[in-house]
């Protein structure tokens, strides 16, 4: 007698969500899989909303992904609106909201990535915006296009690449930072430096190591208070506070969570056949638990858990923690970290030149580089630091 496939079931609409359906048909397995996703559009790319979607002329479409078409051609189940608000990890069902008949699973990956954070003091105000998704990117561009003040709350990456891209449209920016200065944690002080001082020439301007305190919206425009008695006029705020993981609907199932849904490098959780990957993800490793909320990460991680739940194992783990920032014409790349005790060592060009390679290394072993418009030689870093992983691990 043959046994009925096996059912898997993704949870998610982003890249982690397509990479994992993806990887599980380009390995021809016969399972049946399903991906339920809440958003209306089929699974996109969201590293372009903060770039080309707020400049490009007219307004690009949202890199699709995973298409309905493509779905279809390749036997995946694509429910979209499909948003998932229980589980029974006990009689693998999940409950969806607003769909009687619960879905059913055999393995069941979590991809549901994570969410803008907001800050309680901005909450309900319509000119106030965040950036996460594509209809979230529509109508920050219509306020670039609409308005003159943009303030941004928060200078990290995506922040930034707004701040850069509001300026090129020459709308007046603002950013608002409550640390002394945007980035300089990631970066290393001197590199946040130069970042800082490439978006003031551009005419950007901060005001760092102050909060929010209020916000009235005046009608026309929104008034901010900040802690040091300064009053900001904005037609438009953008909030880029970081991100927060949605795990209530995951609470009493019996699924471990942290700061995201515990898992191992190859995404299972402490329940059979329950796996995470992607930006929900939160990874044991050592004592530490780290999240991810990086597009390759989550690309990786998509694949590995693909290979993962099949019982088939990946040959290498590749965690170089890499990412990319593109604010206007500066290209930033990052791989490692920049430990405590590791030193920075300039390792080509120099940061007045606005082209260069850093390095952080704990004696001769590379922790951590970032590169600025220096995609080449950052390559060579990128090498030294994959020579090191052992050399720090001992
Ligand atoms: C504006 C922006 C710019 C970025 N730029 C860069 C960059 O330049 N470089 C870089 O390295 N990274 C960048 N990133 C980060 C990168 O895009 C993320 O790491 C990546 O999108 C994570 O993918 P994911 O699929 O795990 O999660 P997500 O992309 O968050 O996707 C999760 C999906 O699950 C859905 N979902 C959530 N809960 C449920 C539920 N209960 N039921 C059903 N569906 C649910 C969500 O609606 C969403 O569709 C950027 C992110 C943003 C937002």
């Amino acid at each position: 007698m043959a046994f009925p496939p096996e059912r898997v079931v993704i949870i998610g609409g982003g890249v982690t969500a397509a990479r994992t359906a993806h990887t599980l048909r380009d390995l021809d397995e016969p399972c049946a899989i399903t991906v339920l996703s809440e958003e209306a559009l089929p699974p996109y790319d969201r590293p372009p909303l903060s770039k080309e979607a707020l400049l490009t002329e007219p307004a690009p479409p949202p890199t699709t992904l995973l298409s309905l078409d493509e779905a279809a051609a390749r036997g995946i189940d694509l429910r979209l609106g499909h948003r998932v608000v229980g589980l029974d990890a006990a009689a693998r069902l999940l409950k969806v909201d607003r769909v009687e008949e619960p879905v059913p699973y055999d393995k069941l990956v979590i991809a549901t990535g994570a969410r803008a954070r907001s800050l309680p003091v901005l909450e309900g105000l319509p000119r106030v915006h965040h950036l996460r998704t594509a209809e979230d990117a529509a109508r920050i561009r219509s306020a670039l296009e609409s308005h003159e003040r943009l303030v941004l709350v928060g200078g990290g990456f995506i922040g930034l690449e707004v701040a850069a891209a509001a300026r090129i449209r020459g709308v007046e920016v603002t950013v608002v930072e409550v640390a002394p200065r945007p980035l300089a944690g990631v970066l290393g002080e001197e590199v946040a430096m130069h970042l800082q001082q490439w978006h003031s020439d551009r005419g950007v301007r901060f005001h760092c190591g102050v909060s929010i305190t209020g916000a009235i919206d005046r009608g026309t425009h929104v008034e901010l208070s900040l802690d040091d008695g300064t009053v900001l006029e904005a037609g438009c705020v953008v909030l880029g506070v970081g991100v927060h993981r949605e795990l209530d609907w995951i609470a009493g199932t019996g699924i471990e969570t942290h700061l995201g849904v515990v898992c191992d490098h190859n995404g299972r959780t402490n329940i059979p056949e329950v796996f995470a990957a992607g930006d929900i993800a939160c990874v044991h490793d050592g004592g530490a638990c780290r999240g991810g909320s990086h597009w390759t990460a989550a690309v990786e991680s998509g694949q590995r858990v693909a290979y993962g739940l099949l019982g088939l194992e990946q040959e290498q783990e590749i965690d170089e923690a890499y990412f990319w920032s593109y604010q206007g014409d500066l290209r930033l790349m990052s791989v490692g970290h920049r430990t405590p005790s590791s030193v920075m060592h300039l390792v080509s060009g120099d940061l007045a030149s606005g082209k260069f390679v850093v390095e952080w290394r704990e004696g001769d072993a590379v922790a951590g580089a970032v590169a600025v418009n220096s995609a080449r030689d950052f390559l060579h870093s990128r090498m030294a630091l994959r020579g090191s992983k052992g050399a720090l691990a001992r």
